[in-house]
């Protein structure tokens, strides 16, 4: 909420006989807008106290609105002092001269040389157009500051706060702010991505689409800005409902969660356990789900089985098994998988087996030729995939396929909870 404060300015308003209703009337007005008014200050015409008076007020809030001290007499200071107070010259503008001395013509009068004073305008300030009197206001913003010095008569006040300072107030009260939404992709590459959701994010001119790819991952975001939360919600839920029907099952996260984070959730929500058999990953899978807060109530251990005879002696994989089919292999990937999981005791086992590269790979098995598997003890479900990269990135997209892999398993077990 945007915080105020009025300063009136006037000996008479000191006295008596005067009463400052100026400020209640710009007190409705701005609350009507959201501002807050923190603070009144009445002050009588002399330069040092309204001087005082600003500057205190400046220290303390962003919108400052003042009346009074505009006329032409020698006891009005407002324009004067604010100008100085904010290091600001005073330059004599032509056309407000002209209007005032049209104003005197108007009633037959010249326009006494005093009056210069009001066509007066400190340097970087707009003046405000006063429909019923000679002064114009004076609108100035310094330093992320907004100003307005008004009028003293509230016949000229309130016309020119309606008509010329409300939308400038509004202006900055406005809530308009940034609306973000991220969704995380994983098992499309980024082009793959793109072609599937322009459909859908094309029709949105108002919100700002950015596809970024990562390794393993494809993050969406989505950016709006609006001062209607409603509006950007309602866009946001069109726009998922769409990438949903483009993308099925491909969208993991929706709160900008990582895979680990979305599959440890599922994990707990459903108080299942998991084991982990890793060849080529060396333990990556294992790391990335460890790497959160509590993952001992889910995560109950794993092997990284580097060589044939530890796929046996770890994971129960059969020795002949290995002979037949060779270590990178999707019958390899389901014994390490069944193996750890039946060894463990856990809900879930996932063996990862495969060639990271550089070197290793062969006609058959080329480099980032992977193996990935997860047993549930109903059909144990096995992927075999060629990724691309160097060695860090093949073992990277390994992991993560895995956890996408558990992901899911639990999308698709009709009895699992999905938070
Ligand atoms: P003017 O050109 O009329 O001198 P000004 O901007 O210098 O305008 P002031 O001289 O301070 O204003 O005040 C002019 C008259 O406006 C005051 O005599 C008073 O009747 C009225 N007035 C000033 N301030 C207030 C206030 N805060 N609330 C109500 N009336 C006010
Ligand atoms: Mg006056």
């Amino acid at each position: 909420m945007m915080k105020a404060e009025i300063i009136a300015v006037g000996s008479e308003l000191l006295t008596p006989d005067r009463l400052d209703t100026n400020s209640l009337f710009l007190t409705e007005e701005l609350n009507k807008l959201g501002v807050e008014i923190l603070r009144k200050t009445i002050v009588g015409d002399d330069r040092e106290l309204l001087s005082k008076a600003f500057r205190d007020a400046l220290n303390r809030v962003p919108l400052i609105i003042s009346s009074g001290g505009l006329g032409p007499t020698e006891d009005d200071l407002t324009r004067e002092t604010v100008a100085d107070l904010l290091g600001r010259r005073l330059k004599l503008n032509e056309a407000i001269l002209d209007a005032i001395k049209a104003r005197f013509r108007s009633f037959n009068r010249q326009m006494p040389d005093i009056n210069v004073r009001q066509a007066m305008v400190p340097e970087g300030a707009e003046a405000l157009n006063n429909t019923r009197g000679t002064a114009p206001g004076l609108w100035i913003e310094d330093g992320g500051h907004m100003i307005a010095l008004l009028p003293g008569p509230p016949r000229e006040l309130k016309p020119m706060f309606l008509e010329e300072v409300l939308r400038r107030v509004a202006r900055s009260v406005s809530t308009v702010r940034m609306f973000h939404r991220e969704l995380r992709v994983t098992g499309l590459g980024e082009s793959a991505v793109d072609q599937r959701i322009q459909p859908v994010y094309k029709r949105f001119t108002d919100v700002n689409t950015t596809v970024l790819a990562s390794p393993g991952e494809i993050q969406i975001h989505l950016r709006m800005w609006t001062d209607d939360a409603k509006l950007a919600q309602k866009h946001f839920a069109e726009i998922e409902q769409g990438f949903e029907l483009a993308l099925t099952d491909r969208i993991f996260s929706r709160d900008g969660s990582s895979l680990e984070e979305v599959v440890a959730r599922l994990l707990t929500l459903n108080g299942a356990t998991i084991s982990a058999a890793e060849s080529c990953t060396g333990g990556l899978l294992a790391q990335r789900l460890t790497s959160i807060a509590g993952s001992s109530s889910y995560f109950l251990g794993g092997v990284v089985c580097y060589s044939n005879e530890m796929k046996t002696a770890w994971a129960d994989v059969p020795k002949e098994l290995i002979e037949a089919k060779g270590a990178v292999s999707p019958e390899v990937a389901v014994a390490l998988a069944e193996g750890i999981r039946r060894h463990v005791g856990s809900t879930l086992g996932v063996g990862i087996t495969g060639i990271a590269g550089p070197g290793g790979g062969s006609e058959e098995k080329p480099v980032g030729t992977v193996h990935i598997a997860v047993a549930s003890g109903g059909e144990t479900k096995a992927r075999a995939v060629r990724f691309m990269g160097d060695r860090d990135m093949i073992r990277l997209q390994a992991s993560q396929l895995a956890l996408d892999l558990v992901r899911v398993h639990f999308l698709y077990n009709g009895s699992a909870k999905r938070g």
